[in-house]
């Protein structure tokens, strides 16, 4: 029998809609939730998503403010803006695009950003309270999975999940949802030997690696949850995830599909973490730091 589709776009825009009512609740307390994205450089599918953002927020009656800058950006001038952001009381959410160029360093740019308003998720403080199971700003494409799972009524508690990649905004990240969710968990990467070997044990499978076709159905236990995270072209240039969307779908019970599956989540969970940084905003709080 032929899975179960999880449909992205549709979850997303029942998600984006309570959202929206919420944004509309708090403008009532003349809180309007902010969100500032920061792009450097010229990369095209930086600014594509940049572009997807703001288009969200304005959907949703957030404020968004874009900062770009050039490719030659010095680091302390990125990190000044970011300070002027972290006591602006008007935004509640920074966003810096990654990747940077190689010249600014990563980690101080993140380590830079208050994880009072880190909506990615990306910050040491924010990953520490998500492992010690602390309320935290979850990283938006793990927590967009999450979510996906939650809507369609799939427990992850006691199941075998194995996430294939350890990147540490995707793969690290989801595969630490899911154990703190109670599942037993797998990682793979580019060096675990016999992958299929895990593949074939997983009850939910989640393939973060960037190769179209990666995945193809021998790989699959029979009616697992299959969720696909990446994001490439196939030979025709067309968008496409790691799964081999057509014979998956004939061995797995769920899966999502790409596009239309967790690309659309993690946007939504993006607005989700700045309405949240918006209701918990102390103005005195912040301006003490
Ligand atoms: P990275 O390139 O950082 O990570 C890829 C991971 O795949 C690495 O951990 C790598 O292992 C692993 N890998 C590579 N080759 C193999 C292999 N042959 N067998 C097993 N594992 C392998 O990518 P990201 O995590 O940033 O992104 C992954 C994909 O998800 C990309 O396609 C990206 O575009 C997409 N993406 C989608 C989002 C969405 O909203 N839908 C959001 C973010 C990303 P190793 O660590 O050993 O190198």
């Amino acid at each position: 029998m032929a899975a179960q589709i999880i449909n992205g776009k549709e979850i997303s825009k029942k998600i984006r809609s309570e959202i929206a009512k919420e944004v509309d609740e708090l403008k009532k307390l003349n809180v309007i939730p902010g969100l500032a994205v920061i792009l450097v450089g010229n990369n095209q599918a930086s600014r594509t998503y940049v572009k997807s953002k703001q288009k969200a927020c304005q959907e949703l009656g957030m404020h968004s403010l874009l900062f770009e800058y050039p490719e030659t950006i010095e680091e302390s001038e990125l990190l000044n803006k970011i300070e002027e952001l972290n006591h602006d009381d008007t935004i509640h959410g920074i966003l810096v695009q990654l990747p940077l160029p190689e010249h600014i360093n990563e980690v101080k740019v993140i380590e830079a950003i208050s994880p009072d308003k880190d909506v990615d998720g990306f910050h040491p403080i924010n990953i520490g309270r998500m492992m010690t199971g602390q309320d935290a700003f979850l990283p938006c494409t793990p927590y967009g999975i999450m979510v996906l799972l939650k809507e369609m009524g799939i427990d992850a508690a006691g199941k075998n999940v194995v996430v294939i990649g350890r990147s540490n905004i995707v793969g690290k990240p989801s595969g630490q949802l899911f154990l703190n969710e109670n599942a037993t968990v797998t990682y793979c990467h580019s060096k675990t030997k016999d992958l299929k070997a895990h593949t074939k044990k997983a009850d939910i499978l989640v393939s973060a690696v960037g190769k179209a076709n990666f995945i193809t159905a021998d790989f699959i236990k029979e009616g697992a949850v299959v969720i696909d995270v990446g994001i490439n072209r196939n030979e025709d240039g067309k968008l496409c995830g790691d799964v081999a969307f057509e014979e998956a779908k004939e061995i797995a019970g769920y899966i999502t599909p790409v596009p239309g599956g967790v690309g659309p989540m993690t946007i939504t969970m993006l607005m989700y973490n700045t309405l949240k940084a918006a209701k918990k905003f102390q103005p005195a709080l912040q301006k003490t730091k």
